[in-house]
């Protein structure tokens, strides 16, 4: 098994840096650790970390939940098919599903595009205590909306043209948003599945040939993966102006589903450690009480 410092040493590499550069072509989607291990062995590896860290995040969450000061935003975006909802569903599966929140943004509705484009997300943010989960957000407004842009003209923004500075000033909202919320007690942390286009397509041919799969399959999503080479620039883009030190990006590798799995449990489950939470500490007043009433019950007929 890898130390804990040859694994921090690990994500520190995926951490996007908060300078305002970024090249992808730099993450490798296919990484999957040493590589002087069988592919087996790697494996075994991942599994086994990620299995320890469903213990310690269903462990950190309690914590967090009787701390009742901080709360965890964790955000993924990625290209269809690289894998949020099932890192979603197996990161999680150790976590009291009473102390999670999990949101997947769609197309906007009609009444969320009345609103500016956080509205929605800064409706459900987590409360204190409590883990809340965007699968996708409003990083949508600078990625598909940035690829599309007549999306623009349907969010009726008063001379909403999308020249550079348009972007740019989204880009502004979103780290002024991101502060403000980190300022008052949200850690965020910022996920980019990086699935390779090579692996999507086997991806999709998987859902295509499996009858069982097929209400996966959108006939959007080919469409879509015909903008490849845009999505990824306006990832370049919004990945460079959006990492900052108080909400970093990772680009994980996303082409192993057990790769991405175990990385992204890692990250989340040594940044809750790293608040260095504890428990409510009790009160004399507290401790009087509990005494009393156990001598009372104690006292009581059965
Ligand atoms: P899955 O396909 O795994 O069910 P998904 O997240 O891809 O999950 P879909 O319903 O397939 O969900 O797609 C949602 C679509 O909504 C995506 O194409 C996404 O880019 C789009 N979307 C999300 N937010 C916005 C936005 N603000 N403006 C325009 N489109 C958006
Ligand atoms: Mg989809």
């Amino acid at each position: 098994m890898p130390s804990a410092k040859d694994i921090q040493s690990i994500i520190s590499k995926f951490r996007v840096p908060s300078d305002g550069t970024v090249r992808l072509k730099q993450y490798d989607p296919e990484w999957s650790g040493d590589t002087k291990l069988p592919k087996a062995e790697r494996k075994k590896i991942a599994k086994e970390l990620l299995s320890e860290d469903v213990t310690a995040l269903a462990g950190a969450q309690e914590l967090l939940y009787a701390a009742d000061s901080w709360s965890i935003l964790i955000i993924f975006q990625a290209m269809d098919a690289a894998g949020k909802d099932g890192t979603i569903k197996h990161v999680m599966s150790g976590v009291n599903p009473q102390g999670v929140q999990v949101y997947s943004f769609k197309h906007p509705s009609a009444e969320e595009l009345d609103h500016t484009f956080l509205w929605r997300c800064m409706k459900v943010l987590p409360e204190r205590g409590r883990i809340g989960i965007f699968n996708r957000s409003y990083y949508e407004d600078v990625l598909i909306v940035k690829v599309h842009p007549e999306l623009v003209a349907a969010q009726r923004i008063p001379d909403g043209r999308t020249g550079k500075s348009f972007w740019a000033d989204r880009y502004d909202d979103i780290n002024t948003f991101e502060r403000h919320l980190t300022r008052n007690g949200t850690l965020i942390l910022k996920f980019f599945l990086n699935v390779s286009k090579k692996e999507q397509a086997r991806r999709f041919l998987d859902r295509i040939n499996d009858p069982a799969k097929h209400w996966k399959f959108s006939d959007s999503d080919v469409a879509e993966r015909g903008f490849w080479d845009d999505y990824m620039q306006a990832y370049e883009e919004a990945l460079a102006a959006t990492s900052t030190k108080w909400a970093p990006w990772y680009v994980i590798p996303a082409d192993h589903k057990w790769v991405s799995r175990a990385m992204v449990a890692k990250i989340i489950s040594t940044s809750i450690e790293s608040l260095n939470l504890i428990y409510p500490q009790v009160s004399d007043e507290k401790r009087r009480q509990i005494a009393e009433a156990k001598t009372k019950l104690e006292k009581q007929p059965q």
